[in-house]
């Protein structure tokens, strides 16, 4: 990405100074996860196979979770010699992983070694407590780095990253970053009021952000001169807003990635104007750091199927090309509290298209938001938030918005509206919805002087009562 080799090599050398420096092991890995850029589909298929069948060895004998679960199905990991066998594995819910947690789901044999409690970030669901070791964290910034360098970022490039950081990094972690020129940022207090930015239309700066903290990031990116910035879109937003508000200059990064929310297409755009960069769209958790990205082409998500084996459910069966389900995940490296047939909680639309670069990675058409943001409409036809926010993105005259559901067949749009607001304006926007939800559906629009934010710092557009199992294809409270 630098345009000077001499100074991309010293930066190679500096990386594996500081790998050395604080006993990281990142960049064999890194490579080894490149290389397989190369592999056929077939050859992919084998090594995930190869995985897969080590895995399931490996927690039948050392996790008791998985090895009670197995026998209640009369399924022994010899029994699994093909895919058939493999999805007749049970599928495992948080809530499993819950009332498992610590004793039943970590390795036995890793019980009693030095381990790193992580927390997920639910927006709906409450978080969900797992550990990992020293090795598991810097494999997920491994497959982390590997995707962004299909964005064009190599090891030891200048990067920026933003996010809401909640625990206190240690020394060893800042001397890190410092040395690999990586400058963390952290963004729960970039925002501070209770309305969320979930509008990339704004071209005023919303009164939400912290205009001191937002000027202060943009001198520090600046001054970084990163070749990319990663990030949640609503922290990309903010900045974008500040940005465009006040005329800054000097931030140029060839790619932006956007991770942790859904990156609809009006922010894709907005992005894409204000950084004057290339967007990518990263699908990662905090349980699994990256687990699809786009390439260069865009043309969909390329699931790293290398590191993971990634289901998308519904009904009962895998989605056909076109179908949205549910994002079904099994972690092939992970032996510290394993993961396999873990209902993640997200909805995607299933394709079986090609990429033209070359990498044989299946793709995935796009994460299409939460499962439990999903609106069922009368009949069981299902309708994603995306779907509302990308309508609700593109008029310019609403600050903010949310869906809620409290009966099948009644939806509530409420707005935030700037003063420009017009009552045609409030016409159109139903006529839309309308035509989204289909007529059994009553809809009704308010207007707000505020919303609520949700404590996660993630973006929800939608509040439901009535609540959807795709994988299992029924409604089970309405
Ligand atoms: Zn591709």
């Amino acid at each position: 990405m630098d345009p000077d080799p001499q100074s991309r090599s010293f930066r190679r050398t500096m990386y594996r100074a500081a790998e050395r420096l604080t006993g990281r092991r990142i960049e064999a890995t890194y490579r080894a996860l490149l290389a397989h850029d190369t592999l056929g589909a077939d050859e992919i298929r084998a090594l995930q196979w190869h995985k897969l069948k080590a895995l399931l060895e490996d927690v039948y004998s050392s996790v008791p979770f998985y090895r009670r679960r197995f026998e209640e199905a009369g399924i022994r990991p010899d029994d699994v010699r093909g895919w058939e066998d493999f999805r007749r594995l049970p599928l495992t819910s948080k809530r499993d992983i819950k009332a498992a947690y610590s004793h039943e789901v970590v390795a036995s044999d890793r019980l009693h070694t030095r381990l790193i409690e992580r927390v997920t970030t639910g927006t709906t669901d409450a978080p969900l407590r797992f550990v990992i070791d020293t090795e598991m964290f810097d494999l997920g910034v491994a497959r982390a780095l590997r995707v962004l360098d299909w964005a064009g970022s190599t090891l030891g490039d200048r990067m920026v990253q933003l996010g809401p950081i909640r625990e206190r990094r240690g020394l060893q972690h800042r001397l890190f970053a410092h040395m690999t020129q990586r400058l963390v940022l952290d963004t729960l207090a970039l925002t501070t009021s209770s309305t969320p930015l979930c509008c990339p239309a704004d071209t005023s700066v919303p009164d939400q952000i912290d205009l001191d903290r937002a000027g202060r990031y943009c001198r520090s990116i600046a001054a970084q001169r990163p070749g990319l910035i990663y990030g949640y879109v609503t922290d990309l937003l903010a900045l974008a807003a500040y940005i465009e508000h006040t005329g800054f200059t000097g931030i140029r990064p060839r790619a932006v990635v956007s991770s942790a929310e859904i990156l609809t297409d009006p922010a894709r755009r907005r992005l894409e104007t204000i950084f004057g960069a290339e967007v990518f769209d990263l699908y990662g958790a905090t349980e699994f750091p990256a687990i699809a990205c786009e390439c260069e082409v865009h043309n969909g998500l390329h699931v790293l199927s290398d590191s993971y084996v990634v289901e998308i459910i519904s009904d009962g069966r895998d989605a056909s090309p076109g179908e949205t389900g549910e994002v079904v995940i099994t972690d092939l490296d992970n032996r510290v509290m394993p993961f396999i047939r873990y209902r993640i909680g997200d909805a995607a639309r299933a394709t079986d298209r090609r990429c033209s670069c070359g990498r044989s990675f299946p793709l995935i058409d796009m994460i299409e938001g939460r499962t439990s943001e999903v609106v069922v409409a009368p009949g069981g036809r299902l309708l994603l938030a995306r779907r509302f926010a990308t309508i609700l993105q593109e008029m310019e005259d609403v600050r903010a918005f949310r869906i809620v559901q409290e009966r099948i067949d009644r939806l509530d749009v409420q707005i935030v509206t700037r003063p420009s607001w017009t009552s045609q304006h409030g016409e159109s926007l139903l006529q839309r919805i309308r035509a989204l939800v289909g007529e059994d559906m009553e809809v009704t629009l308010s207007q707000v002087p505020d919303l609520a934010v949700d404590p996660s710092r993630k973006e929800r557009y939608l509040y439901s009562s009535v609540e959807y199992d795709i994988v299992g294809g029924r409604c089970y409270r309405s």
